[in-house]
């Protein structure tokens, strides 16, 4: 078996990439990597083993951690690496390397995103069966509630550590358009994260001040709804700031029939029609065509306006129009638990 090979089974690369290995690592990190093999190996076993200096394979085994290709746990003599996967590797390279992502021909980036897609589905089946049974019961997911701008305002409020990190759903599915720092991990996944030497950390105001920036770009929050009651520490928070047209767990769940499940929807818009002045708004801010004109006209201080309307049936009660209706005659009215 040829090294690349044995570096695609060690380290679970999807087939359409093996072309494109060298955008990944460099000959030397993958004779590292397939040397590693099943092993969990200390700083100086690793140097031994690549016949180079401590100091040497210290680098290396530090750029490859950064990278998400090797992950490190404590042991006795030291911390010891082992090799990590493409599946959790490919975030931090969509994210932070989509140079080489963006180099890759559209074909390859659509196979690569359907195999991310493929993996995600067998990774959570589990917890998607259990919610398809029961919407309401709590797991411990990404994204796996939609929050209103309070709620997810409250959730990094709470946070001692906080790491903001770039986009990478749309990175992924929309290279070449603009980079977006939409994804927060929070508790103990931020340390890690940070330990890692990815994303930047940020303050609770500085993290309040970039979600009220988020929402103003018409980006819908998503995180743990009931994180008070099973995750108060926040041992294990994601907070992401979302797109339908390019989230994953929204594509996900709405690949599985499941959509307004997961990420669960808890709100519904409701509106006083007699406040309302037709301003048109909300039509430019809901991204589920919630709101629209159909023609209707409608007298507002004597003028006519075309009449805006509402439907519920598509509102994801993100609470994005609320935020934004200049009237405030929006509520979020709540509909699940
Ligand atoms: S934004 Fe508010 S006031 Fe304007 S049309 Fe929508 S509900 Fe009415
Ligand atoms: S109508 Fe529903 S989905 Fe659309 S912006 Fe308002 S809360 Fe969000």
């Amino acid at each position: 078996m040829s090294t690349v090979d044995r570096f695609v089974k060690v380290f679970n690369l999807p087939p359409a990439l093996i072309p494109y290995v060298d955008l990944i690592v460099t000959s030397q990190e993958m004779e590292l990597v397939v040397g590693l093999g099943a092993q969990a190996l200390t700083v100086a076993e690793v140097a031994e083993m690549m016949r180079v200096s401590e100091e040497e394979a210290g680098a290396l085994l530090t750029e490859l951690f950064r990278r998400d290709i090797v992950d490190r746990k404590a042991a006795d003599g030291g911390a010891a690496y082992t090799v990590g996967n493409f599946y959790t590797n490919m975030d931090f390279w969509t994210g932070f390397e989509v140079g080489s992502w963006q180099r890759l021909p559209p074909q390859v980036r659509g196979a690569v995103s359907e195999w991310q897609m493929e993996e995600w589905l067998k990774l959570w089946e589990r917890e998607m069966d259990i919610i398809r049974r029961d919407p309401d019961t709590y797991v411990r997911m990404k994204n796996r509630d939609v929050l209103l701008l309070e709620e997810a305002l409250d959730l990094v409020g709470a946070a001692e550590a906080i790491c903001l990190l770039p986009c990478a759903c749309k990175t992924t599915t929309m290279p070449g358009s603009p980079i977006i720092e939409g994804s927060m991990r929070l508790g103990a996944r931020a340390r890690q994260t940070l330990e890692r030497g990815q994303g930047r950390s940020l303050t609770v105001d500085e993290a309040k001040a970039h979600l009220l920036a988020l929402d103003r770009m018409g980006l819908i929050h998503t995180g743990p709804r009931a994180w008070r009651a099973h995750d108060p520490q926040q041992e294990w928070i994601s907070h992401g700031n979302c797109h339908p047209a390019y989230s994953f767990p929204m594509r996900a769940g709405m690949r599985l029939g499941m959509t307004k499940a997961y990420p669960r929807v808890h709100h519904v818009a409701r509106v006083d029609w007699d406040a309302c002045t037709h301003c048109g708004v909300c039509i430019g801010r809901c991204l589920f065509s919630a709101f629209y004109h159909d023609g209707s006209v409608e007298s507002v201080h004597g003028q006519k306006v075309r009449q805006v309307k509402f439907d519920p049936e598509p509102c994801w009660g993100c609470g994005l129009c609320a935020s934004a209706c200049p009237e405030g005659v929006i509520v979020m009215e709540q509909i699940a638990g």
